[in-house]
């Protein structure tokens, strides 16, 4: 049994086996209290270790760290904090830990932690973090099973540069030494996979199109993978994405789409996660003492995870921000480190002052230039009311993070979507596939991707990415 479902028993002295890595042991005369905890919980179960139960020798090889069993009778606990605890009859000990055991109960910092990234899994902190982390991808998929949307499995092997960003990790099936090469004596790449080149998937999209152009309500949930050498905290050369595409759909149902789904899975959090959102709530708090008072944030984490579900995102188009943006300079102390004008792809910094400055709350940019997107996104119709060209783009910008979405309405349009690959210099044989489905029963469709790291950052409450993910992948970390 888990120690989730032990504290829940009732303490009608019966006999329970409690599993568990220890966290603390602390011993007095002729008592010695152990804590244990399995991972189930961020509670710890307490074994009660009385005078002469268990003989020395086991006892002295108990440490933080080590792995045992306790067999004993579930009583009421005479502390404080916890309705039962065991009274231990006997420990069997699966793995003892010595006193350089990295995770000794005292505060550790997250860059020290990070640093232990492969015992890091033990700390309450982490407990927390993947615990919720969890319960989210459970709400994901519930929230799209539950709404008529069919997960579809989309490659992770790739010829195709969804985002045409340049920012793809090739795959190579040769031996090093075997690599064909150039006349110039670098490696030819266009051979790679088994004669041709291909790279590890930056989106799921395309394919994902093809799915709603016959399932009419799709959604992916993959590993996604991007070669950016930036070392933000938001950024990580492996993510997931969450990508629905539904047909019928336009930028207005998409944004409604967005917004519900955020929505729901925030509030799914707070209905199953209480005792690890509190932990991390309370982690903050603590945290945030040691700033002066104009930098701690006005809301609790649980205030403003129930804020965002509350209440409704503010919805504006590109060129409406860029108005504030350029507006916004008596209220910004300090001048914004990128210049603002139509046409600059929003910088984090923009981002989020719109967010946490003038709207104070979840924010929906929509019609964004046509020059700064993807080639595959629906153009408006040209109008005087804008400096350039725009599509029908939309971004979730949130507190704290920035961009969590970006996703747009797709243009159907064969020609125009001919007309658009050939500008930004695709070749279009390379997406006949996908050109297809413009050619036969085209309709309008939408869809948009979700980073999941950076939704789980908004909900824990942390401030790096690498911290959201149980194994990052990032310039530096590619180990284990
Ligand atoms: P950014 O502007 O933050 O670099 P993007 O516009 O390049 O993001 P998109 O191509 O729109 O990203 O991808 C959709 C979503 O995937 C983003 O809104 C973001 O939540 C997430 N995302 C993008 N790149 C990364 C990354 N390197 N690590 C983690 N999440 C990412
Ligand atoms: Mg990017
Ligand atoms: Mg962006
Ligand atoms: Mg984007």
């Amino acid at each position: 049994m888990q120690i989730k479902d032990i504290l829940q028993l009732s303490p009608e002295s019966q006999s329970v086996i409690v599993k568990g890595w220890v966290r603390t042991k602390r011993g007095q005369a002729n008592i010695v209290f152990i804590n244990l905890n399995d991972g189930s919980t961020i509670k710890n179960i307490q074994a009660v270790v009385e005078d002469g139960k268990i003989d020395e020798e086991t006892l002295k090889k108990i440490s933080t760290g080590a792995c045992i069993a306790v067999s004993g009778t579930l009583v009421a606990s005479a502390g404080s904090g916890q309705a039962v605890e065991v009274l231990a009859q006997s420990i069997e000990i699966y793995g003892t830990a010595d006193e350089t055991f990295p995770m000794q109960p005292k505060k550790h910092s997250l860059e020290f932690l990070r640093e232990k990234a492969h015992l890091r899994f033990r700390t309450n902190t982490f407990g927390a973090i993947f615990r919720i982390r969890h319960a989210l991808a459970f709400a994901v998929h519930k929230y799209y099973n539950d709404n008529g949307f069919f997960y579809l499995h989309t490659p992770i092997i790739t010829a195709s540069d969804a985002e045409g960003a340049g920012e793809m990790f090739r795959v190579s099936s040769f031996e090093p030494n075997a690599a064909p090469k150039n006349e110039d004596g670098s490696v030819d790449f266009s051979q790679d996979f088994f004669g041709r080149e291909t790279s590890l998937t930056v989106s799921g999209q395309l394919e994902g199109e093809l799915g709603a152009m016959a399932l009419s309500k799709i959604y992916t949930f993959g590993p996604t993978f991007r070669a950016e050498n930036s070392n933000t905290t938001r950024h990580l050369a492996e993510f997931w994405m969450i990508e629905p595409e539904v047909a019928f759909y336009d930028l207005e149902d998409n944004m409604n789409l967005a917004e519900s789904f955020v929505k729901y899975v925030i509030q799914y959090a707070l209905d199953n996660c209480k005792d690890d959102l509190e932990f991390l709530q309370n982690r903050l708090l603590e945290e945030e003492k040691s700033k002066p008072q104009n930098e701690r944030s006005e809301l609790t984490l649980l205030e403003k995870l129930k804020f965002v579900v509350e209440n409704d995102f503010e919805r504006l188009t590109y060129t409406e921000a860029i108005d504030i943006l350029l507006k916004s300079k008596p209220a910004q102390k300090k001048q914004f480190q990128y210049e603002v004008g139509w046409g600059i792809d929003l910088q984090s910094e923009h981002e989020r002052y719109l967010v946490e400055k003038h709207f104070k709350k979840p924010v929906i940019l929509t019609n964004y230039p046509k020059d700064i997107k993807a080639f595959y996104m629906k153009q408006d119709e040209v109008s005087d009311a804008t400096p350039g060209a725009t599509v029908r783009a939309m971004d979730v910008l949130f507190p704290g993070i920035g961009e969590i979405i970006g996703g747009s309405q797709r243009e159907d349009n064969y020609e125009k979507l001919m007309t658009r690959i050939n500008e930004v210099g695709i070749d279009p044989e390379n997406l006949w596939w996908y050109l297809d489905t413009r050619k036969f029963g085209s309709a309008p469709h939408s869809g948009f991707g979700l980073g999941f790291e950076r939704l789980v950052l908004f909900v824990t409450g942390m401030g790096n990415i690498r911290d959201v993910i149980p194994f990052p992948r990032t310039p530096k970390n590619a180990e284990f």
